[in-house]
């Protein structure tokens, strides 16, 4: 008798956002988190690239295309949307799709803001977010690139999904799972 195996599957996502002009201000919205006095980010939404990033490697994880899949043009109503709810819209359209969240890990390059002070902070609201842990990493590029040069901030997030149904099938001796189809 052979048993289902099932396998996690992880993601990967990647964002990146140049720091606003200095004619043209913006705030800072990193992590989920308000950092007043810091310079913003660019972008059609609030730039947050850490909750942009960690939503990208959810659809990667799940095989079902990409931020702009899913907030194009044909959904207006996400035009400008903070980070934390496009994470959070996220989290609901990988459920939907027949998955749950192990967990997210996302680790950001930049010189500044400072961190550390603040990153419990950040993944309490990005794990509420998401339904699920999110843990937060800040990292430097010893002057290097365009994060050295202190031109924007980059990004990068892993993801681990399983299918909701893995339960189901794992205590089925029997073959695939309901609903599942057959070989
Ligand atoms: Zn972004």
């Amino acid at each position: 008798m052979t048993r289902n195996v099932v396998l996690p599957r992880t993601g990967v996502g990647i964002d990146v956002h140049a720091f606003a002009p200095e004619n043209d201000p913006q705030p800072l919205w990193l992590g989920g988190l308000f950092w007043e006095g810091e310079q913003g980010l660019s972008g059609h939404s609030d730039g947050d690239c850490v909750a942009h990033a960690a939503a990208d490697a959810l659809f990667s994880a799940c095989g079902i295309g990409d931020l702009g899949t899913h907030f194009g043009t044909d959904r207006p109503e996400f035009a400008g949307a903070s980070g934390v709810k496009l994470l959070g819209e996220a989290a609901r359209i990988v459920r939907e799709a027949g998955f749950e969240i192990g967990n997210v890990a996302v680790q950001f390059v930049a010189n500044r803001p400072k961190f550390g002070p603040r990153r419990e902070e950040s993944q309490l609201v990005l794990s509420e977010a998401a339904g699920a842990p999110v843990s937060v990493t800040a990292t430097t590029s010893d002057g290097l690139g365009f994060t050295g040069r202190g031109e924007g901030i980059s990004a990068v997030a892993t993801a681990l999904v399983y299918p909701a149904s893995a339960h189901e099938a794992a205590a089925s001796e029997s073959g695939p799972a309901k609903g599942a189809p057959h070989a």
